[in-house]
């Protein structure tokens, strides 16, 4: 079985990518994980990957591609992979579908999980960490028992620059402009499957299941 998985952060991707991958027992390839492991490994790839990101460089899609194609070339790919974090351009998808075509291989579906922006922005925003012992909690699904004060040890809570409503806006906007592209490719391939990820984690992950089951 061979997966792309696909949404906006927030969408609850990770989630669902850990009991994908047990239930089917395949492995989770995220890019951070493939790059990490190519450098550990010190490929030749994997090296030239580590120049570009010491220097703060976004490492080109050449290098990348090779370590995508090393990486399913590898025995605990051969019942399927999740992809996770590529491809991430149009670009990169072709370089996958003829990478798949040379291996006898093909995906059998992307799998984009969809929850509107707005509770998406709700979901990024709602973070709150205790100044005194770094315990976190979210105003919509883990609040503490008295508004801005730590639950463990009655700190003041605060929100991280990052997860502010600007930011969080901007980033959602950067995300959706890139995927955008992507998702029209895998359309127009007849692979895209859209899956509400607006529902209780247990029923997003039935939805996939029953998407899953009948690719067989
Ligand atoms: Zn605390």
């Amino acid at each position: 079985m061979n997966l792309v998985l696909m949404g906006l952060p927030g969408a609850g991707k990770g989630t669902q990518a850990e009991k994908i991958v047990e239930k089917y027992e395949i492995p989770h390839i995220s890019t951070g994980d493939m790059f990490r492991a190519a450098i550990k490994e010190r490929t030749a790839l994997g090296l030239q990957a580590k120049e570009y990101m010491d220097r703060g460089d976004l490492v080109p899609d050449e290098v990348t591609i090779g370590i995508v194609r090393e990486r399913l070339s590898k025995d605990d790919c051969q019942r399927g992979f999740l992809l996770d974090g590529f491809p991430r351009t149009v670009a990169q998808a072709e370089a996958l579908e003829s990478m798949l075509t040379e291996l006898g291989r093909s995906i059998d579906s992307v799998i984009n999980i969809q929850v509107d922006k707005e509770i998406l922005m709700e979901r990024l925003t709602g973070r709150r960490i205790c100044k005194d012992c770094g315990a976190t909690y979210h105003l919509v699904f883990n609040p503490p028992a008295q508004s801005g004060v730590c639950d463990k040890c009655g700190g003041e809570l605060y929100q991280r620059a990052d997860d502010n409503a600007e930011t969080v806006a901007n980033r959602l906007e950067v995300n959706m402009k890139q995927a955008q592209p992507l998702l029209d490719f895998y359309q127009s391939k007849g692979y895209l499957h859209n899956i509400n990820g607006q529902q209780e984690i247990e029923q997003v992950f039935a939805d996939i299941c029953e998407l899953l089951g009948g690719l067989k």
